[in-house]
């Protein structure tokens, strides 16, 4: 008996509302339609047909198994804040919400380890150790929004990182159910281990095409004893990148240095009535912190002298905030000017300045704006293209632009994709990045842990 789609589809829906509780279940093209998009600007041609609101791990591996038998493909989707279109459910996918597991089910202070469900939101996880004397390292400037699990799967960078690495290094151990609803345990409590191949470390930033991820046990950190912060100015934006590639060469180790340029200031502004632009043409926000926080600052203020229009240090953490406000709202105040387009390069971070000056010269050539943050200590820029917000699709200069940057961005030495995943907006040059043998090879690791590509396929290979 050939099975028709319509068939599958009717099969699929009929074996979850049998097997799954009765809230789990959402159909109806309204119903589904906020799932079919995540935060990339990126949209696919209509929605997925159900969602199913996984509470645990046991629904998980009834749809996946259900799912995989039937061929039909599952998109896993935690808040649905990425920014590369990795979320995005097109006609035919089930959606896997994984939003409503969000317990922490365990916090050992004296490990330093939490294990958390992947609904879990980020900053929820960090107030929670915060309690203990501990935080939670990985820091994406979405973490009041964002999942775990979905930075787990994204490998999301943040802030902090420039001191305390990306969420990888603080993922010990992980419960994902694989394709065909088999659960396993990668990984483990213990801060070392290397007992097998690092699965943990694979599914990392595997952006949902390789399992499901129910649970994480996650390393935390202390809490440091002291912050200091730093705002500079500087003429350009170019001048703000040589001094922080200065910082590096004098071996400082900032836990954040967050550069922006003069029109991302300009934006802020508008929507904040401030008037950082007239004081620079880019702000650098540094924060040292530990035992030797304020001499770490004062040494950077020293290196800084001489490269910029002004500078001022607080260690009170109300005036921090105040200035870290800016950086908050730089994306909200370039989604106000017109549909966004968020690039995410990183290249060794002695190249810098010259990846600030081979933007400048992409925009003027291909008459787009660009719009340009900065994860600045790790070399992780975000370029961001900002179009007319009535624009049906994207242009065609907006895709040259965007190709142009990734070029500079892998001959400078660096990355298409720094921290926000390779999702269905760079698939078109990733085999420039990894090359034919390796972009071969990944493909197989696909196929061995999904045979018949039920999960997200289309993404990020
Ligand atoms: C204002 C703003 C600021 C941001 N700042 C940063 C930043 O500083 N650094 C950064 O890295 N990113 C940043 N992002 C991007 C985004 O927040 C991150 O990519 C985040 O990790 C996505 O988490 P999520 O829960 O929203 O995942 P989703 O968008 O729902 O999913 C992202 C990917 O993970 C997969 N996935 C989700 N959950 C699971 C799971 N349990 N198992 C398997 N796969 C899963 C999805 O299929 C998808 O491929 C920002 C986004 C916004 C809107």
């Amino acid at each position: 008996m050939t099975v028709t789609r319509l068939g599958t589809v009717e099969a699929l829906l009929t074996a979850l509302s049998r097997d799954l509780p009765g809230d789990a279940l959402t159909t109806g093209p309204e119903a589904t339609a906020p799932y079919a998009a995540d935060r990339s600007g990126s949209r696919p041609d209509g929605g997925p047909l159900a969602v199913v609101h996984a509470a645990n791990a046991e629904h998980v591996r009834t749809t996946l198994r259900h799912a995989h038998a039937l061929r039909v493909p599952v998109v896993p989707r935690g808040a649905g804040t990425g920014l590369s279109g990795g979320a995005n459910a097109g006609p035919g996918t089930v959606v896997l919400d994984l939003s409503r597991m969000n317990r922490i089910l365990d916090l050992e202070p004296h490990d330093q380890i939490a294990v958390v469900e992947p609904g879990v939101v980020t900053a929820d996880l960090d107030r929670t150790a915060g309690e203990f004397g501990l935080r939670y390292a990985p820091d994406p400037a979405s973490a009041a929004i964002s999942t775990v699990g979905g930075n787990i799967a994204t490998n999301a960078g943040g802030l902090r990182c420039a001191k305390y690495g990306v969420t990888r290094d603080a993922v010990l151990g992980l419960d994902v159910v694989l394709a065909d609803g088999t659960p396993i345990r990668t990984g483990r409590r213990t801060v070392k281990g290397v007992t097998g191949y690092d699965l943990t470390a694979l599914f990392t930033g595997s952006e949902g095409t390789l399992g499901v991820i129910t649970a994480a046990t996650l390393r935390l950190r202390p809490l440091p004893e002291s912050t200091a912060t730093v705002a500079a100015f500087f003429g350009t934006f170019a001048e703000g990148a040589e001094a922080v590639s200065a910082l590096t060469a004098a071996r400082l180790e900032p836990s954040m240095a967050e550069l922006l340029d003069g029109p991302v200031l300009g934006a802020v502004d508008d929507t904040q009535g401030t008037d950082l632009r007239s004081r620079g043409g880019a702000l650098l926000l540094l924060q040292c912190d530990g035992r030797a926080a304020a001499t770490e600052a004062e040494l950077a203020v020293r290196l800084l002298r001489g490269r910029v229009t002004s500078v001022e240090t607080t260690s009170d953490p109300a005036e921090a905030d105040r200035l870290l406000t800016a950086r908050r709202l730089a994306l909200p105040a370039l989604e106000r000017l017109g549909r966004v387009l968020i690039e995410d390069i990183a290249v060794p971070r002695t190249q810098l300045a010259a990846a600030v000056r081979e933007i400048k010269a992409i925009a003027e050539r291909h008459d787009v704006r660009i719009f340009t943050f900065a994860h600045a200590a790790d070399g992780n820029l975000h370029p961001i293209l900002v179009l007319d917000p009535d624009t049906v699709g994207i242009p065609d200069a907006a895709w040259q632009a965007a190709g142009d940057i990734f070029a500079a961005a892998l001959r400078l030495g660096g990355t298409l994709t720094g921290e926000h995943g390779v999702g269905t907006l760079k698939r078109r040059w990733l085999a420039d990045e990894l090359g034919p043998e390796q972009h071969a090879l990944q493909q197989r690791i696909k196929a061995a842990f999904d045979p018949h590509h039920i999960l997200n396929p289309g993404k990020a290979l």
